[in-house]
């Protein structure tokens, strides 16, 4: 099992944002930004690009979904978004909230909240999702 999916198991704990039957949210553990959240399958698929047409439509659904609650909660001029997976073997969708161009640089140090600051994130794109669900 990966790391992933046993975060979307509630077997390792997240900072849940949204999640579905078929798909998860949660915040990165390493955030670029407050509100940097990852979006996942709860099947276990390394590379996004080996998901089929229809699932892989159904997640971006999804991410769109997180990607309107975060923009609802946090300021920002768009969400951006990326997929690397080059650490992690379980794909994955980064959703970034973008003051500028340089929020998507994935070499910039990473932020750190306290667990009190997470908690609240996670809690705000959470009730965003669910209004819009
Ligand atoms: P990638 O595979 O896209 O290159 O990077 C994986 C991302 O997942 C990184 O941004 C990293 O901070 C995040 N990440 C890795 N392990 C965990 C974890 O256990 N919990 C959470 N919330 N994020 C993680």
């Amino acid at each position: 099992m990966s790391i992933f999916s046993k975060i979307a198991a509630g077997e390792i704990p997240s900072y849940k944002c949204a999640e579905t039957e078929e798909f998860y949210a949660f915040l990165d553990i390493n955030p670029l930004v407050k509100g940097h959240t990852l979006c996942i399958p709860r099947r276990e698929v390394d590379y996004i690009f080996d998901m089929e047409d229809d699932e892989i439509a159904r997640f971006q659904v999804f991410a769109k979904k997180v990607a309107c609650a975060i923009k609802a909660v946090f300021p920002c001029i768009k969400v951006g978004e990326a997929v690397l997976g080059l650490e992690v073997p379980h794909a994955h969708i980064h959703l970034v909230p973008m003051q500028s161009e340089k929020d998507m640089l994935f070499s910039n140090p990473k932020k750190q909240f306290t667990p009190e600051e997470m908690t609240e994130a996670a809690e705000k794109i959470r009730d965003a999702f669910s209004r819009l669900a």
